[in-house]
């Protein structure tokens, strides 16, 4: 009966041992952490009573009694967390929560291993001989009751946990899982039962003959239903190793679950995610608390280590979408690289890369948009064509790129005469226009004979030599002549007319579209 027993028990210790190794490497997720603990509570448990009942004397049985509450005591409440977890009651345990359930389980281990001095555990103890093999005889203090108390109240909770579960789902696979987990449930109360009832007679720990049962059942239930596997496991590892943050929000906007980026992504503003409302976490981030509240996608900027990062925040409903008020998902994506390369590619597309000024499709594109405003809160607006004079001969006396020197003089110039609220572009190869906002036409051309001015004194450095160059500039305004003109292209060609007319009048001067 011995060696039986004990082959069983050996046997047993390695399905465990096996079972919390294999648990533990399927990821990190909470449930299934708590699961590979459950194994390894009753690995240890199992071994201490295979020791037991090969000791030679009553010491070491004692012994091995002490070391299997290192595990004992935490089987039920671990078994319990899991069936929490496993069926989404609770999403994660708050330290509270772990300090309530685990209250019992750490005081009987320090009421067992210190139990020599007080008695509260076991009153007293002997060798006791049934079917062959010796085994130890306790009689149970007041603190056993309250642990077997506890440990009951644990089972009975998990099995109406599961029974819930498996009324509440209708879809066929997750019943059959909620059905394995409750019969694995079952057994070991039963075996309670029986250590209360009959342990006297038999001197068998029934609880540790039913355990490897119970995980057969499991592994049973992993094998055929592939549960605590690839489908779960790829959903989680998705979501946990995730670059975007995510935070689940649940009824009361109570983050339920959170990601390890979204952990880090609130870092950066010294807060702590927990199973809080999101109103608590984020009561001093108004703004953020804001977008978490709301529905709606939004974006949100960042200082980091004092670079300006850029988060898109997207709503995401879970479930029903009537729902999302319960519950949703909040997506944080860093964009500050795509913001980065859009900008640069804005830049590319819309600026002349020699002068720096806008190119001509979004000078075009600015003016328009100019005159519209102005026509719609009936404003003066101004705008200035400058032509190089004798562009051609600059090229021809000190070469192509001396030209382009004068080109980047000329856009360097517009930038610092100009105020930051005109627009400027580049519309030809030694053309340039500039609207002038809230300009009429006089004061226009006062702005543009400064110009005109500044340039004819500016020299250009190019190797050795010295250019100086000249620019003929015309003037037109929407309030020109009395008729008021709203069209982009009429305003254009009326300042050109007036540049040619400048040109025509010896160059290097400033003619209006009146004076023509
Ligand atoms: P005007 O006073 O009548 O304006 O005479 P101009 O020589 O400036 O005018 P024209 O239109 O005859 O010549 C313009 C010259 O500008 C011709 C062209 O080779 C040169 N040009 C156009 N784009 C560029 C450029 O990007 N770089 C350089 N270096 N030259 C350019
Ligand atoms: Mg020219
Ligand atoms: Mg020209």
């Amino acid at each position: 009966m011995k060696i039986i027993l004990s082959l069983y028990l050996v046997f047993a210790v390695i399905l465990t041992q096996f079972f919390a190794a294999y648990f533990f490497s399927k990821g990190r997720t909470s449930y299934r952490k708590a699961f590979s603990a459950v194994v390894l509570g009753v690995s240890i448990y199992l071994f201490g009573y295979l020791m037991i009942i090969n000791a030679s004397n009553l010491q070491e049985m004692i012994f091995w009694n002490q070391f299997q509450y290192f595990g004992l005591p935490f089987i039920p409440v671990l078994w319990l967390i899991v069936a929490l977890l496993y069926t989404k009651t609770i999403y994660s345990l708050s330290n509270r929560m772990l300090i309530l359930l685990f209250a019992v389980p750490v005081i009987t281990l320090i009421i067992r291993q210190t139990n020599m001095w007080h008695h509260f555990f076991y009153t007293s103890w002997g060798i006791g001989q049934c079917f062959g093999y010796s085994s130890l005889h306790l009689d149970r203090g007041f603190w056993y009751y309250v642990n077997i108390s506890y440990t009951i109240l644990c089972l009975i909770t998990t099995i109406v946990i599961y029974i819930i579960g498996f009324l509440r789902n209708k879809v066929g696979s997750t019943r059959a899982h909620f059905m394995v987990f409750l019969i694995a449930s079952f057994l070991p109360l039963l075996g309670i039962a029986m250590l209360l009832f009959s342990y006297e007679r038999m001197c068998i720990d029934y609880v540790a003959i039913l355990m490897p049962i119970t995980l057969l059942i499991i592994s049973y239930g992993i094998l055929k239903f592939d549960f605590l596997e690839i489908r779960t496991l790829a959903r989680e590892t998705i979501f946990e190793n995730n670059l975007a943050g995510m935070v689940v929000l649940g009824p009361g906007k109570i983050i339920v679950d959170y990601n390890k980026a979204a952990e880090k992504f609130f870092e950066n503003i010294n807060i702590t995610l927990n199973n809080y409302p999101i109103d608590r976490i984020l009561k001093n981030e108004p703004k953020l608390l804001e977008i978490f509240g709301s529905e709606e996608n939004q974006d949100y900027s960042l200082v980091i280590d004092g670079e300006e990062r850029f988060f898109e925040i997207d709503t995401v409903p879970i479930g029903n979408l009537q729902d999302v008020n319960v519950r949703m998902l909040k997506s944080i994506r860093d964009v500050t690289e795509e913001r980065k390369i859009q900008r640069k590619l804005k830049f590319l597309a819309t600026t002349d890369s020699l002068s720096g000024l806008y190119n001509r499709a979004e000078f075009m594109d600015l003016a328009q948009m100019e005159f519209a405003l102005a026509k719609m809160n009936n404003e003066e607006l101004s705008l200035l064509m400058i032509d190089i004079d004798k562009f051609k001969n600059i090229n021809d006396s000190f070469g192509h790129s001396a030209g382009d020197e004068v080109i980047r003089e000329i856009g360097r110039m517009t930038k610092n005469n100009f105020r930051k609220t005109d627009i400027a572009g580049r519309i030809g190869g030694e053309e340039f226009a500039v609207i002038l906002k809230n300009a009429t036409l006089s004061e226009a051309e006062k702005v543009a004979e400064m110009f005109r001015e500044a340039v004819s004194k500016r020299e250009v450095i190019y190797g050795e030599d010295e250019i100086s160059f000249t620019v003929s500039i015309g003037v037109a305004s929407i309030h020109g002549d009395n008729d008021i003109i709203y069209n982009i292209e009429d305003t254009l060609k009326m300042a050109d007319d007036a540049l040619c007319k400048a040109k025509a009048k010896g160059r290097n001067c400033v003619v209006t579209y009146a004076d023509r």
